[in-house]
């Protein structure tokens, strides 16, 4: 440490002796060192946990109040256990690098349209806003892993790679990774397939990761081989503090086909939940978007949009862009009609892109079997069941008559799907694992609009 980093401590404590007890002063203040010192950032470390979690949420600003006056400029503390030095180590050594360069961005799969600035917040949104936020600032501290859960359209991968794209602003050189579930999973089964140098690459890029954003682990449901390669993973991430953020459609007690270990890892940090954005902040996501877009909308026909939309955000972008789209095409402001022509057209749209095909398509690969395995015959129990779940989805789903779903299963009797549709009611009730695939399949179905 520097002399004068060295003085700086010294005065800080002396001064702090008179806001503490003596015994809160030997043990949270006199065990204080400073770690780094840049610019107005001031990192500090501190033997344990324990003592790292009490100053931090009852003294920090009694402390952060003693470094500002002592250095006549407002600092910002952050706290780290002495253990947690080697992960601060890489951020120091690379303060004042230039940002990365456009290869290396491209390596961690981040969006840059997705940060916190343009994340417009609301009563539903707002714990998992700050959480992520808080994470983003103190990287493998306190939220590890953080699990952000919510229905599709809400806003689960924008703030991931908001998270993401925070972090190597403030520290280029760490290494980040977004993956969808179904990434890793393809990537898994390409890697095993030739079980030499692949399945070592794998394990390297996984197991090398700083900050490790998976986005949509529900689809993990029921394929075996790659819940146990991100337990290993995590174990191994964890274990080495580095930051681990999980995104789901549900929360883990709800995702159906799930080893019970994964499950208890995804709950090990925090949970968060997202819910649907109520009037005011659908109104306040329009206008955000529209000044984004620099286009001068109407506050009425925005207030028309956000008053029809109450399903999600997704939605919401979609008939803002139809409308903004329609209106300049004809050249012509921007009127109620377009308004109500745009939020039909997006409801007719999302019908007519779910197909049986599509629908077949979901099924098999939610439970890793072929699609043309479900047109045949084949009779194992393997088969059978998801075959009667996408007969099942095409009946309620698309509202297809009997037949014409016979004919796409080649049954020569319709009594099969309906005996099939019956079959699916059923466990529906009775049965929770059955009802949160066919949930889980109809939302990977419905997310597949836009
Ligand atoms: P999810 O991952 O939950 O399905 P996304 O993060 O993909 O949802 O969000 C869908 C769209 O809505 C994205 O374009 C995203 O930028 C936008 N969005 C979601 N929440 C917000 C928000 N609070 N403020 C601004 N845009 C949002
Ligand atoms: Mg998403």
């Amino acid at each position: 440490m520097e002399d004068s980093t060295e003085k700086l401590l010294n005065d800080v404590k002396e001064y702090c002796k008179k806001d503490f007890v003596a015994m809160m002063y030997n043990l949270l203040i006199e065990p204080l060192n400073i770690y780094a010192y840049l610019d107005n950032q001031i990192i500090l470390t501190i033997p344990s946990s324990e003592q790292k979690n009490m100053l931090q949420t009852e003294h920090y600003e009694t402390l952060e109040n003693a470094f500002s006056i002592l250095t006549n400029k407002k600092c910002e503390l952050t706290i780290i256990e002495e253990k947690e030095i080697p992960i601060y180590a890489s951020i120091i050594s690379n303060y004042k690098q230039e940002n990365i360069t456009k290869e290396e961005y491209s390596k961690t799969h981040l969006n840059k349209d997705y940060t916190f600035n343009n994340f417009v917040v609301g009563e539903s949104n707002r714990l998992a806003f700050a959480t992520a936020q808080a994470i983003a600032k103190q990287p493998s501290s306190i939220y590890n892993p953080l699990f952000i859960y919510g229905g599709p359209g809400l806003g689960k991968t924008h703030l991931m790679h908001a998270i993401g794209n925070k972090i190597i602003e403030v520290n280029p050189k760490l290494n980040v990774l977004y993956v969808t579930s179904e990434q890793f999973l393809n990537e898994l089964v390409n890697s095993i397939k030739d079980r030499g140098e692949k399945s070592k690459i794998f394990r390297n890029k996984y197991r090398n990761i700083d900050i490790f954003l998976m986005d949509d682990v529900q689809f993990l449901s029921g394929k075996e081989a790659a819940q146990l390669e991100l337990y290993n993973t995590f174990n191994e991430l964890h274990q080495n503090k580095k930051q681990v953020v999980f995104s789901a459609d549900k929360p883990p007690k709800d995702i159906p086909i799930l080893e019970e270990r994964l499950r208890s890892r995804f709950t090990w940090g925090v949970l968060v939940d997202i819910g649907q954005p109520d009037y005011e902040t659908r109104l306040a996501i329009l206008k955000k978007k529209t000044e984004q877009k620099n286009i001068i909308v109407d506050e009425h026909i925005l207030s028309v949009i956000a008053e029809k939309i109450n399903t999600n955000i997704r939605d919401l972008e979609g008939v803002l862009n139809k409308v903004v789209i329609s209106a300049s095409l004809i050249e012509a402001p921007i009127t109620i009609e377009i308004v109500e022509k745009a939020i039909n057209e997006i409801s007719l749209q999302r019908e007519n892109i779910k197909t049986p095909d599509l629908i077949i398509n979901i099924v098999a690969n939610y439970f890793n079997i072929k699609p043309e395995e479900i047109y045949s015959s084949k009779k194992s129990n393997k088969i059978v069941f998801p075959r009667q779940i996408a007969m099942y989805l095409c009946r309620k789903e698309l509202s297809l008559p009997y037949q014409k779903i016979s004919a796409i299963f080649k049954k020569k009797d319709h009594t099969t799907i309906m005996h099939a549709e019956k079959k699916i009611e059923d466990e529906i009730e009775m049965d929770i694992n059955t009802k949160l695939i066919v949930e889980s399949v109809k939302n990977i179905l419905n997310n597949q609009t836009y």
